[in-house]
């Protein structure tokens, strides 16, 4: 088996480009097979260097990697060229010269009696010889129907009356895509073409050239498209982003691979997937035919969830690499216990970064938040007084401490620990107050507690 991905490098990847190339990849693996990537950048204009380049890095960060090297489209227009002529001397092509008014006015005359608009055939059995100025055009099949199976689709067929002569060779002797596709396909020996369904029509197309290539046909699965958590096209703030601000923001390429497939594929009722699992169980027949949704809350519950369960120190390491801590924090002997904490309650590094401050800096009381504090102030220089001769070694000890003062004072709960929270950490939710006690230290807590009463 052999499945690519061709990424026109006109822009970043984002979410639904992302999984077409997992999918396609991971079809691959799991057939013992080989994953190649092709880049259609025939598009001068809009294709750049540097999206070749962010696409690549974007594949390198969710563990892809093609097994040949990458191939780009504009390097093989001689041979598309070649094809193409040689088509048009076996009688499967023709040169056409309709000048652009004659197309406008059939084109006009069919909008007027509702018809599809398409090329009327003028040229075709003209014999015209192919000259520069001209274009070259595919016979299609007059009747009979196009069809094929598709992995995801199941049966799709057009009658061929629909499908017009398409030009192969523009006026400038340029290729077309249809046509350089289907021949890159071929010559790369792809044997599944996996790429999402707003290429259905092309199919029907390269289908077309293939046969007339003679050449056994791919399998295809076409991939229903990725739309907004409401249905539409998506946004910026919704996966139409370059997938590696996903990876600025800190989210782990575990939870993103593991976000993506399950945006359409499903296996059981599993929701979490090792490589080596999706390896074992990817099949594309198993993909919905329907449109996938994005949902930012399952791709922040799949971080959580890859968070929590990655090595403690591994994680660090790469916490510190790429979102550089603060010095004051590398100095914390508490730095990766505070960090085991803080993971269970982020959805990205980015958050966990931001709500680290308080561990090694003062919170900034501001008045707003000192309405909100709610405490007789001196029950709350005793418990500070108290809290001096508590032992901080053990987690335990603290929380043992709280419950006592408590139940002496005959007090609930939440009327010490809501401002005993605001008033260490500057926030209403935060962890719980014997980890903040212990995580922030004796010493810093007492300060924190006469700041405020002072102030
Ligand atoms: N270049 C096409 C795109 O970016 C993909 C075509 C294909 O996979 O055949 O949509």
């Amino acid at each position: 088996m052999k499945t690519r991905f061709a990424p026109s490098p006109t822009g970043h990847l984002h979410i639904g480009g992302a999984r077409t190339a997992i999918f396609a990849w991971l079809q691959a693996k799991a057939n013992n097979g080989k994953f190649l990537l092709r880049f259609e950048d025939t598009d001068k204009e809009r294709s750049k260097k540097e999206y070749v380049d962010s696409i690549i890095n974007s594949l390198k960060w969710l563990g892809i990697e093609p097994d040949e090297k990458p191939l780009f489209q504009s390097d093989r227009i001689n041979r598309h060229k070649e094809i193409a002529l040689d088509l048009h001397k076996k009688g499967l092509a023709y040169s056409c010269n309709v000048s652009s008014e004659r197309l406008e006015e059939v084109r006009k005359i069919q909008q007027q009696n509702k018809q599809q608009p398409r090329y009327d055939g003028f040229s075709r059995d003209l014999n015209l010889p192919h000259e520069e100025g001209n274009v070259l055009r595919f016979k299609m099949p007059l009747d009979g129907i196009t069809s094929f199976e598709d992995k995801i689709l199941k049966k799709i067929s057009i009658n061929n009356k629909e499908l017009d002569d398409f030009i192969i060779l523009r006026s400038d002797g340029s290729p077309t895509y249809n046509f350089c596709a289907a021949i890159d396909d071929l010559d790369m020996q792809i044997t599944n073409v996996i790429r999402g369904d707003d290429h259905l029509t092309n199919t029907l197309k390269q289908i077309n050239i293939l046969k007339a290539m003679n050449s056994e046909l791919p399998e295809y699965a076409h991939l229903p498209m990725v739309l907004s958590s409401s249905g539409k096209r998506l946004s910026k703030r919704e996966g139409a982003l370059d997938i590696l601000e996903y990876k600025k923001m800190g989210y782990l390429k575990e939870a993103m691979v593991n976000y993506l497939i399950k945006l359409g594929w499903s296996f059981k009722e599993q929701e979490i997937f090792s490589e080596s699992d999706l390896i074992e169980h990817f099949d594309i027949k198993n993909v919905n035919s329907s449109a996938a949704k994005f949902s930012q809350e399952l791709l922040d519950f799949y971080n959580n969830h890859y968070l929590k369960e990655s090595n403690l120190e591994e994680l660090f390491v790469y916490i510190n690499g790429n979102f550089s801590l603060s010095e004051k924090f590398m100095r914390n002997d508490k730095k990766f216990e505070i960090v085991d904490l803080m993971r269970e309650g982020s959805k990205n590094i980015s958050n966990l970064v931001d709500e680290l401050t308080f561990f090694y800096e003062d919170p900034d009381i501001s008045d707003e938040l000192m309405k909100n504090i709610q405490i007789d102030k001196s029950l709350l220089d005793s418990f500070k007084e108290e809290l001096k001769e508590v032992d901080f070694k053990d987690k335990l000890l603290i929380g043992v401490f709280i419950d006592s003062f408590l139940t002496k004072n005959n007090m609930k709960f939440p009327l010490l620990g809501k401002p005993l929270r605001l008033i260490l950490t500057g926030k209403s939710n935060a962890p719980s107050i014997s980890d903040l006690l212990y995580l922030i230290g004796k010493e810093s807590c007492i300060n924190r507690i006469d700041n405020y009463l002072n102030s």
